[in-house]
């Protein structure tokens, strides 16, 4: 499969006079055409910082200092502000937590999708017929009343799929989903991704979402990029992630994932990540792993394959090779 995104070597840092915290350090993953692509991790590791910068939405302080981002070969880092407007929106969408940020609270929803149709060339009555096909798609009930409604008539769930509405008005090819679910009760949760699958599914775009939720992940990522204090420490297939993690960062978040056994024993990882204006030299993991030795205290390691499509950036993965698999023995 064709690449439809590829991140190289990625640095995004946030820099004042007092410091500089790197964010995004040395970042690089690709999204193949109709995957769906999970970058996880804890709160603060730089996942929105990341998924920002793909779409050049990085305000100062913050600054992309160097690497690449090529959608479709087309090198973004290198377009003008004027030029990644014809990319946002139309080419790369992006959804969020929080949907309130995102809905213009003095605009109805359905004047918010004719926005996003851009300049699509629609008569007002295609543009209403359009309007009112998405919100069906994304399963808003009667959908001609509800298109004249404003933002605050809308309950949490109904919002996101509003704004998800709006994010698939110009038919992106890649959409950018940060912790679409995050914000939402586990019932609405479960609908959310239920409904990206069906988008995905239909319309063939690809998706990169960005949570912090292994569970989310299973339920619906073909692949998954795992990243810790500015870095991405693994990348595997979603079922080679599960069955046999490389990094034992990777293996304390799946050993705190509740599994819904009953007697299940909750593992959290010990410690917290670093901080980001003053890393510990090393692997930055190395602090809290029960795995660590002189040498990750000292040099951090390569992101490596260690198989095929899997990569690890840990010196000993062979240390987790023993342990057991999550998905069929438990653990
Ligand atoms: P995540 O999405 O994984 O929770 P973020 O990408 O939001 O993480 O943040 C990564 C790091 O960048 C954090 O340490 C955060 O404090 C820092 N950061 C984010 N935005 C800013 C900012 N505007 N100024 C300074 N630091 C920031
Ligand atoms: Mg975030």
């Amino acid at each position: 499969m064709a690449d439809i995104l590829e991140v190289k070597n990625l640095k995004t840092y946030f820099i004042t006079k007092e410091m500089t915290v790197k964010a995004v350090d040395n970042v690089s993953f690709t999204i193949r055409q109709g995957e769906t692509f999970a970058l996880v991790g804890e709160s603060g590791c730089g996942k929105s910082a990341t998924c920002r910068s793909i779409l050049r939405l990085i305000h100062k302080p913050g600054k992309i200092v160097d690497g690449h981002i090529l959608y479709k070969g087309k090198e973004l880092t290198a377009l003008s502000q004027k030029e990644m407007r014809q990319i946002r929106g139309k080419e790369i969408a992006m959804i969020f937590q929080e949907p309130m940020t995102a809905l213009n609270p003095v605009l109805t929803i359905g004047e918010q999708i004719f926005e996003a149709f851009g300049d699509q060339k629609m008569s007002k009555k295609e543009k209403t017929e359009r309007a009112i096909e998405l919100l069906h798609m994304v399963g808003i009930p009667r959908p001609e009343t509800r298109i004249k409604e404003y933002p605050h008539q809308f309950s949490g769930g109904m919002r996101q799929r509003a704004m998800i509405a709006i994010a698939l008005a110009a038919k992106p090819q890649l959409l950018l989903a940060d912790e679409p679910t995050t914000a939402l009760d586990v019932t609405i949760q479960d609908q959310i991704i239920n409904l990206l699958n069906d988008l995905k599914a239909k319309l063939g775009m690809s998706i990169l979402l960005i949570t912090h939720d292994l569970g989310v992940v299973a339920q619906m990522c073909d692949r998954v990029a795992v990243m810790y204090a500015g870095h991405v420490v693994e990348i595997a297939d979603t079922l080679t992630l599960f069955s046999s993690p490389r990094h034992p960062y990777t293996y304390g978040l799946l050993s705190s994932l509740p599994t819904g056994h009953e007697k299940e024993r909750l593992i959290p990882i010990p410690g917290s990540p670093p901080d980001l204006a003053n890393p510990p030299q090393g692997c930055p993991f190395a602090p809290r792993c029960r795995f660590a030795e002189d040498r990750c205290r000292e040099e951090l390691p390569a992101l490596s394959e260690i198989s095929p499509d899997h990569l690890t950036r840990c010196h000993f993965p062979e240390k987790l090779s023993e342990v057991k698999s999550f998905v069929e023995g438990g653990r």
